[in-house]
């Protein structure tokens, strides 16, 4: 069951508030994915989401070859004449030399090269000797050394691709050694934002007293264009509920999901809930998580809803533990466990019992250890913390102080790109 919003923010156990986990699980059991596809050539397809499973059209390798530059044995043949053979060809990568080795011949190759079809050694060049015209061998071989078999990488039919994985670089490689050149992906959705506040100004306009920058909206185009999305700016609403019910209505028209910041709290000028209980199916959660606590979700005509918090940190936290799951489930990604790490906190850190709370923190590692210090001031406004960041530090909500020393639990923002 949903627990409403109809309290402050004041305490930090609050027994209406949600778990974020339960959240998460809301909107993923809520959120039809996308059945729409498309087709793409795979030069266009990075970082989009394979529709049907991809199967292999060929074996890779499709033929025998070399893993080293040496020289092709037939380990009998090689037997019968006391580990000394004549160089009979030379195999290069993409000019072959493919007849058989026969009486006392080796076949010089490079990575990559056919090999003979009764070769079954490749011996490193470097392994050999070499003296008037007669090839000298080591003793010790093994049957297949150094040879690349065909279908070792990837099996005929297999599948190389699994429904619901986002392409890379590394499948856009393995798709192209496969010889596919285009494939059915899921069709970007429409996702439209906007700020409210009637603080909030346009960054081209020279600020004024008491007024601040909109910086929500260039946040969320920064964490959207990452993600296989069609980006509706939709601008700045001020607060009051007949402006929020218009702009609601356009929006609502064409997104797949409407993303605003800003207005979901309990301040005078907050008007996100009550337009909002005139245009659609909203929760107000609170979210038992620092920072972050107010949400609303739900959805209005065909479009998903989330209204974040306007603190941008705030704003932040909610899309990546929310937002983002909810795009994942609409755009059919296969769900992906975050990686935590353990790190020894270089800082002592204080929280309130009552909510997990993600610290913004900077991870580094020393002989083998991982350390974790405080990227700076906390408060949900302060975006410069933001900025110095590589992780968050999370700490549970029975947690209230954890000492310089101790173990915590770190999630790193990036861990290979
Ligand atoms: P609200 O959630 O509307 O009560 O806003 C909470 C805090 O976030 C206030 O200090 C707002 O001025 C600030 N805020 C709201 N929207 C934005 C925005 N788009 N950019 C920067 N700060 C904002
Ligand atoms: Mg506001």
């Amino acid at each position: 069951m949903i627990k409403k919003l109809n309290n402050t923010c004041m305490n930090e156990f609050d027994p209406d508030a949600l778990d974020e986990v339960d959240a998460v699980k809301n909107i993923i059991n809520s959120i039809k994915s996308l059945t729409k596809q498309e087709i793409l050539p795979i030069s266009k397809s990075l970082g989009r989401i394979v529709s049907k499973n991809i199967h292999s059209t060929l074996d890779i390798p499709s033929f025998k070859n070399s893993a080293m530059d040496g020289y092709a044995v037939n380990i009998k043949i090689l037997r019968k004449n006391k580990h000394i053979l004549v160089q009979k060809g030379t195999s290069l990568a993409g000019k072959p030399y493919d007849k058989k080795l026969k009486g006392n011949e080796t076949v010089k190759v490079m990575t990559g090269s056919v090999i003979p079809d009764n070769c079954d050694a490749v011996i490193m060049k470097e392994m050999v000797d070499i003296k008037e015209g007669n090839i000298y061998f080591p003793k010790n071989i093994k049957k297949n050394q150094n040879i690349r078999k065909i279908g070792e990488d990837v099996k005929k039919k297999s599948t190389i691709i699994k429904k619901g994985e986002v392409i890379s670089h590394s499948h856009l490689g393995i798709l192209s050694s496969c010889g596919i050149r285009k494939i059915a992906v899921t069709v970007k959705p429409i996702v439209s934002f906007f700020s409210t506040g009637d603080e909030l100004m346009s960054i081209d306009k020279q600020l004024k007293k008491g007024m601040i920058y909109d910086s929500n909206r260039y946040i969320l185009r920064g964490l959207l264009e990452m993600l296989p999305v069609i980006i509706k700016d939709m601008g700045v609403v001020e607060d009051n509920e007949k402006s929020l019910i218009k702009k609601l209505k356009v929006c609502s028209k064409n997104s797949d999901m409407i993303i605003t910041t800003g207005g979901v709290s309990v301040g005078d000028a907050d008007y996100i809930k009550t337009a909002l209980a005139k245009l659609g199916k909203i929760d107000f959660w609170k979210i038992a998580i620092k920072p972050g606590r107010p949400l609303a979700y739900g959805k209005i005509n065909k479009s998903y809803f989330f209204g974040l918090p306007g603190n941008p940190v705030s704003a932040v936290v909610t899309f990546q533990l929310f937002v983002r799951a909810g795009i994942n489930k609409l755009i059919g990604i296969k769900e992906r466990k975050t990686i935590n790490i353990k790190a020894i906190t270089n800082d002592d850190l204080s929280k309130k019992k009552g909510r997990v709370e993600y610290k913004r923190g900077y991870l580094i590692q020393r002989n083998n250890e991982n350390f974790v210090r405080s990227s700076g001031l906390q408060g949900s406004n302060i975006l410069s913390s933001l900025t110095k960041a590589n992780c968050y530090i999370r700490l549970e909500a029975n947690i209230s102080k954890v000492k310089k020393g101790d173990e915590v639990t770190v999630l790193p923002f990036d861990i290979v790109v």
